[in-house]
């Protein structure tokens, strides 16, 4: 493995090639600070080192028709979350306050189901006004499944920049985590979010029995769509889902499959995502050196750390909020206890789940 060679091909933008992905992945694990170290310096060409926070708010929780195995609202799952239909526009308006307040530059709205209606794209594009009223400065993002081109453009129209959908997993593994809908079907969403105005957020899930070579594909796939922005989350093996054995995955796995996700897609913004604290236990922080985004706080239905812990985490490592001015960032830590009222309301928004038995 020759991790020179692999960050001059990612410094120029240029993917590295598959051979050297699937080395990354099959590298023993007392060479993971090098391959952390090596991915860190295409992260920092592109990123420095800022960190973009992103803020999740759950429009809308549970009752999902599809039957992603992964996914604690989807059909057939016991996982006891939270389940409503739509926030009040108060609703909405309060939670992104709360994200905004710890420096959060990117609030992303989601809500469970296969797609939203045209009904529903008015909602969701009522908030998204809303929002950028009050928050001009905040990217938004939507997360609402299944779009057209069409769909896509009016939430563009209401001031959304984002549009996530992701990938999941490779092609010859979709099968294998949901019935309802093909890899095709979300390869789909994500070209139309991109040709509805919107940049296609795309990212995939680790950690549920896929091989090297259909984690290889997975981040190769989301390079050919031109993800600009790419999640990776670690499968969060919730009790009452098909999944919930998985326990594959280690810290330095974890941390191999963001550094291949960072080689290949070199100037993306690739994001820590749900299961970072989960999984990542003490190495956490090493994240950073390979990502240049995490979500602040909880998750859609799982809670992450509090706030203020990933705010002194950042601090600690000498990274700065993209958008916040590190004197800020720092008054943050102090303030924030993870007990004032706004942490209250991040938690009551839609963390119904305790993180798995064995967490
Ligand atoms: S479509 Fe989305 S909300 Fe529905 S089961 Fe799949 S991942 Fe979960």
């Amino acid at each position: 493995m020759n991790l020179n060679s692999m960050v001059d091909t990612a410094l120029t933008g240029t993917p590295i090639d598959r051979a050297d992905a699937l080395a990354v992945l099959a590298a023993d694990d007392a060479e993971v600070m090098s391959i952390v170290a090596a991915a860190g310096r295409v992260r920092r060409h592109f990123f420095g080192n800022t960190v973009l926070l992103n803020y999740l708010v759950n429009l809308k929780s549970g009752m999902c028709p599809e039957d992603c195995s992964y996914c604690s609202q989807a059909l057939g799952s016991k996982a006891e979350i939270l389940k409503y239909t739509w926030l009040t526009p108060e609703q909405v308006s309060e939670a992104v306050r709360a994200g905004v307040e710890r420096g959060a530059s990117t609030v992303c709205l989601v809500a469970s189901g296969r797609g939203p209606s045209e009904r529903e794209v008015g909602k969701v594009a009522d908030y998204i006004e809303g929002i950028h009223a009050e928050h001009p400065q905040v990217t938004i993002c939507a997360c609402l499944g299944f779009v057209d081109e069409q769909k896509a453009a009016r939430l563009a129209e209401a001031g959304a920049a984002r549009y996530n959908h992701n990938l999941n997993t490779s092609e010859s593994s979709y099968a294998d985590i949901c019935s309802t809908h093909t890899y095709d079907d979300r390869a789909r969403t994500v070209q139309a979010s991109r040709a509805g105005g919107l940049s296609p957020c795309s990212g995939l899930i680790a950690g549920m029995g896929e091989s090297d070579e259909q984690l290889v594909d997975v981040a190769f796939g989301l390079r050919e769509l031109a993800a600009e922005s790419v999640p990776v989350n670690f499968l969060l093996p919730f009790e009452g889902t098909p999944l919930a054995t998985h326990t594959e995955l280690t810290p330095q796995r974890c941390l191999k499959i963001l550094a291949m996700v960072r080689l290949v897609n070199p100037d993306a913004e690739v994001r820590a995502a749900a299961g970072r604290e989960y999984h990542l236990r003490s190495l956490q922080p090493l994240v950073l050196e390979i990502c240049n985004s995490i979500f602040l706080g909880d998750y859609l239905t799982s809670e992450g750390q509090a706030g203020a812990a990933d705010l002194a985490m950042i601090a600690d490592a000498g990274f700065e909020i993209l958008g916040k001015h590190p004197d800020e960032a720092r008054a943050g830590v102090g303030t924030d206890t993870g007990t004032d009222t706004a942490e209250v309301r991040i938690r009551a928004r839609g963390a119904g789940t305790e993180l798995p038995a064995n967490a």
